[in-house]
């Protein structure tokens, strides 16, 4: 006979499969669900299938939005011009904390990674070259991570933007050597942004 019921391994096999979660964490949030009020772990499938239903890609910028469009490009003062590029949309959650941008984002969804075997075709670049005209963009803003792959990424959305006469900038290397953007503090990203410079 198996040692744990079957329910609660199958908690425990689904919480370990999320990012940062090992086996004790995973017992540790079981045993919490088992022994809180009941309503809690409804409430939290409530909000796992909530989050699924309701939250999807901004059709404009990717960032996770309830509607068609995300509150950030839903509102009209942050049509500046400038276009932000991340890999990620947690990058914007990063951007938006430090309150150091007023313009839009837009999400790559990744970086270039021969390794991987991500290509051009596979980041949202078209997407970001179709928003160029309609939302008159003069600044490309390249937010990408301080790592190999985001500066190869960086680098190459340059190139392939200066094509186009449009000028693109780099955010400075405050932040740390191969660090995640939204690892920064808020003060760091606010200085990275500020001492952007030409590329390309
Ligand atoms: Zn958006």
């Amino acid at each position: 006979m198996a040692l744990l019921p079957a329910a609660l391994e199958r908690l425990l096999h689904e919480l370990t499969r999320l990012p940062g979660i090992g086996r004790r964490g995973a017992e540790r949030i079981a045993l919490h669900l088992l022994e809180a009020p009941p309503e809690q772990a409804g409430q939290l499938a409530e909000a796992l299938a909530a989050l699924r239903r309701e939250v999807r890609p901004c059709g404009l910028c990717g960032n996770w939005a309830e509607g068609e469009r995300c509150a950030i490009c839903a509102d009209p003062r942050r049509a500046t011009g400038q276009l932000c590029v991340v890999e990620r949309a947690v990058d914007i959650w990063a951007f938006e904390a430090a309150e150091a941008y007023q313009g839009r984002y837009h999400v790559l969804g990744g970086t270039l990674s021969p390794l991987a075997g991500v290509t051009a075709d596979d980041l949202r670049i078209t997407e970001l070259e179709d928003r160029l005209g309609p939302e008159g963009i003069s600044e490309v803003i390249l937010a990408t991570n301080a790592s190999v792959d985001g500066d190869a990424t960086a680098h190459y959305l340059s190139q392939r933007l200066s094509e186009r006469g449009l000028r693109t900038t780099r955010i400075a290397q405050g932040v740390p050597l191969g660090g995640h953007l939204d690892y920064a503090d808020p003060g760091t990203l606010r200085l990275a942004l500020q001492g952007r410079r030409p590329l390309g």
